[in-house]
């Protein structure tokens, strides 16, 4: 039963991720008080008017985890299973991802129940601005700041910040990051996340003597992380030998284009009936052989059911909570790198830190500049997790939950308790 919650429930999850950390460190309980509850989580109902005529109430969610170390940052998700769980528990990993990384932010979510694929971009636009309306409350460039998750993209971002901005009567760029650039977004914010996933990747590599070039990489999900992780690693040399989407998977030993595959998807709508490519189920992408597997989905995707027949030596994971506390147990057992996703996704939240940055100096930096910066703090967060990890003889995961959560304590600590 305590599995099956655990595998099912990701608040349960990373509240047993967050515990498995503190005991480690030796956190006082008045500590874990303060940091295992979100600070704040706000329930909207709100009515959007249908392309019929119709109008239909939609439930919206805004958690902040912790704001000791800065304003709270987190993306906003738009999906039929959002629940307040899964947005409390993707909250408190922004916490320990901007920690793990050293940006000044705390940790937030977003997410609004509803099936995107079902609605026309003008009910999409009505319920972004009726969303951001009723979470105004909350958000704002000093206190709580959105970006793109799942189903959300950069248009869904210029919505945000042109109804926050007609409220307040002049443009506030610095309320939402993922923005297009012709509003304040930055350079390098679309590929960031997939960018950080590279670096940290080639970073584990070679502490395995395991040469990109030539590895087999495969990638559960195919929008902003993993799209855009296979042609990162397709052009480090890599064969991007699987892939799939909600619909299925596809798989060539010889290597699929993931530009063409990219194509395909936009045109079909799906990456399934790919040519010249074998037809795998969804699952399956997670256990074929390969180097480096890459999911870049959803969460609980790999388990105490699937664990043992992953191949990869590493697991790169752009997605946020794929892999259950029993299955990295599996996972550590038979020595995979499990790069964690409050490190490995980082790239996303950090270029997002420097649009933030960018616009309140209004002073725009180029794409060189950012991915410098970007893969400096990104080798140092790496190295920092690592050598904590080999000093305490664990998984990366709670080696990165150890080093965030003693700088949130410490933030914590030194600020005191109001009043
Ligand atoms: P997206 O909406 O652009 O793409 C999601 C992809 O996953 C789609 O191809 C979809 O078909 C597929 N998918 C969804 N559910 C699936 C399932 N159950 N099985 C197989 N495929 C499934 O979203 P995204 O922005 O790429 O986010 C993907 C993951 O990466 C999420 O966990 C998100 O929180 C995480 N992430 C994203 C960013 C970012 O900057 N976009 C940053 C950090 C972390």
């Amino acid at each position: 039963m305590h599995e099956e919650v655990t595998a099912l429930n990701p608040y349960h999850m990373a509240v047993q991720q967050f515990e498995a950390a503190a005991e480690k460190l030796h956190l006082s309980e008045d500590m874990r008080e303060v940091l295992r509850q979100p600070k704040r989580e706000l329930t909207v109902n709100f009515p959007v008017r249908l392309d019929s005529g119709r109008i239909k109430t939609f439930t919206g969610y805004r958690v902040q985890h912790n704001v000791n170390r800065g304003p709270a940052k987190g993306g906003i998700r738009y999906g039929p299973d959002v629940t307040l769980d899964e947005v409390k528990a993707l909250a408190m990993w922004m916490t320990w991802k901007c920690a793990v990384v050293g940006i000044p932010f705390g940790g937030a979510k977003g997410g609004v129940i509803c099936d995107p694929k079902q609605m026309s971009p003008a009910e999409l636009e009505r319920l972004t601005r009726r969303y951001t309306t009723e979470i105004s409350i909350v958000i704002g460039p000093h206190s709580d700041i959105p970006a793109p998750d799942v189903n959300t993209n950069s248009q869904v971002m210029a919505w945000i910040m042109d109804t926050y901005s007609m409220h307040e009567g002049f443009s506030i760029p610095a309320v939402v990051t993922g923005k297009p650039l012709s509003i304040g977004g930055s350079e390098g914010r679309n590929d960031a996340t997939a960018t950080g996933v590279l670096f940290v990747t080639r970073q584990a590599a070679k502490r395995i003597d395991m040469p990109l070039r030539g590895a087999h990489v495969s990638i559960q999900g195919y929008g902003n992380a993993g799209a855009i992780a296979a042609r990162l690693f397709h052009n480090e040399g890599c064969k991007i030998v699987a892939v799939s989407d909600t619909r299925g998977g596809i798989y060539n030993e010889s290597g699929l284009d993931p530009s063409a595959v990219l194509r395909h998807k936009q045109e079909r709508g799906s990456v399934i009936d790919f040519p010249r490519a074998q037809r795998v189920r969804v699952q399956d992408v997670l256990e074929v052989p390969c180097d480096i597997l890459i999911p870049a989905a959803t969460e609980g995707v790999l388990t105490a059911a699937n664990a043992g027949r992953v191949q990869a030596r590493i697991v790169a994971e752009a997605a946020n909570g794929p892999t259950t506390p029993e299955a990295d147990k599996i996972l550590f057992d038979k020595d995979t790198i499990v790069i964690p996703d409050i490190l490995a996704n980082a790239g996303g939240v950090t270029v997002s830190y420097f649009e933030w940055v960018q616009d309140l100096q209004s002073f725009f930096w180029g794409v060189d500049e950012i991915t410098q910066k970007l893969e400096m703090i990104m080798n140092r967060a790496f190295s920092a997790v690592a050598e904590k990890a080999d000093q305490y003889h664990c998984d990366m995961r709670l080696a990165a939950n150890m080093q965030a959560i003693s700088s949130v304590a410490e933030a914590t600590q030194v600020r005191g308790i109001y009043p």
